[in-house]
């Protein structure tokens, strides 16, 4: 249980009101997310859509057939992905104002994970091929 929480990016220029399922953080490790966030995608599930205060400083990015990545316009902080026409949003843990709950419960696409780093916590662990199978894309959580 979690209640609405306050977020935003480095500059202010976006805040935004989000409300996870729980306090997990989940990591991704695809090529993708680690790109985008120059390093891997701490996330969080959220119930329902993400309120933005000001939607004219969110910019989107439409990095596959079946998702998109938001980041503020002005600084460039990583902010959501989300995927086309469904109501699942994985915020970035790091865009929450208070993350002294949290914990890190899971890792996926494990197997693309680079060698230079690896986290010690005990966590849930996935490779892309099973994420893909647990989450079937195009409509999955999924690397895109
Ligand atoms: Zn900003
Ligand atoms: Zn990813």
């Amino acid at each position: 249980m979690a209640g609405p929480m306050q977020g935003g990016c480095l500059c202010g220029a976006v805040r935004f009101t989000a409300t996870p399922k729980d306090h997990n953080v989940g990591v991704c490790h695809c090529s993708m997310c680690r790109r985008w966030a120059a390093g891997p995608f701490f996330a969080m599930e959220c119930e329902g859509a993400v309120k933005v205060a000001d939607e004219t400083q969110l910019g989107v990015y439409r990095s596959s057939e079946w998702a998109e990545r938001c980041f503020c316009k002005k600084c460039g902080s990583v902010l959501f992905y989300r995927l086309v026409g469904k109501d699942f949003w994985a915020i970035s843990a790091e865009a929450l104002d208070d993350r002294g709950s949290f914990s890190l419960a899971s890792q996926i696409f494990i197997d693309e994970k680079p060698g230079y780093y690896e986290f010690a916590n005990k966590t849930h662990n996935m490779t892309g091929a099973e994420v893909f199978a647990a989450f079937a894309p195009p409509g999955g959580a999924a690397k895109g």
